[in-house]
């Protein structure tokens, strides 16, 4: 499938599901990279760098980065990935995840003219992700399992590498707790920035086979 360069924020609760349907995008969409901020920063915590020092703590807090820290981040990221240019395909999961952040992140696209033009939102039950939680385990790569809807081949394992699960430190429910409250602080002015810019738009449906197909949809009708 070939389409108009896209460049899609998804937005979504802890446990909405976006990096399940980011790894589902890839497969059905070559074009599309990601970049998603949580694996960026696992990544540097588990290299001991400077900045997943600074993310650490934060993380297992289940509190936000500083967004200045975070844009910067993912601009630098984006240049590496010489992905600042019009005819680039990307998708960001778990990034912007403020209003603040949205700001920062449009001034830059928009001087290389590489703007966002689809944001949408996993629009998933509280009470379905609270569940949904408890049974997520992951592998280092990102990679993301459910016991109950999407078990690895063999349980406990990566199906690709072998290697051990583990289930993330900040899913226990305190700090889970935290992570979602702020995330429904966070989306209203969030969502009102991508509303004004005509770009929003949302999927809402308890299983990511549910909210899948229609995302597919979504992006086909607007990118063909
Ligand atoms: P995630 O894997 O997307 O749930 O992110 C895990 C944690 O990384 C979050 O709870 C935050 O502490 C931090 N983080 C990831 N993305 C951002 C962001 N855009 N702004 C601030 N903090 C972030």
């Amino acid at each position: 499938m070939s389409l108009k360069p896209l460049r899609i924020v998804l937005l979504g609760a802890p446990g909405a599901g976006k990096g399940t349907q980011t790894s589902r995008l890839l497969k059905a969409i070559p074009q599309l990279s990601s970049i998603s901020t949580g694996d960026l920063l696992r990544n540097e915590i588990a290299k001991k760098s400077e900045i997943g020092s600074v993310a650490s703590k934060y993380i297992a807090d289940g509190k936000l980065l500083p967004d200045l820290f975070m844009a910067q981040l993912v601009t630098n990221e984006l240049r590496q990935r010489n992905w600042l240019n019009r005819d680039a395909s990307f998708l960001l999961d778990g990034f912007p995840r403020t209003a603040n952040q949205a700001e920062k992140l449009d001034s830059e696209l928009e001087s290389n003219q590489a703007n966002v033009n689809l944001v949408v939102e996993l629009d998933v039950p509280p009470s379905v992700i609270l569940d949904r939680i408890s049974n997520r385990w992951v592998h280092s790569s990102g990679r993301v399992y459910n016991l109950q809807y999407n078990p690895p081949k063999v349980p406990f394992k990566d199906d690709v590498t072998g290697e051990p699960l583990f289930q993330r430190p900040d899913d226990n429910p305190e700090t889970f707790k935290v992570r979602l409250d702020s995330y429904f602080k966070e989306l209203a002015p969030l969502k009102q920035f991508y509303i004004k810019k005509g770009v929003y738009d949302k999927v809402s449906g308890d299983t990511s086979d549910i909210i899948f197909p229609k995302l597919l949809e979504l992006i086909k009708k607007r990118f063909s």
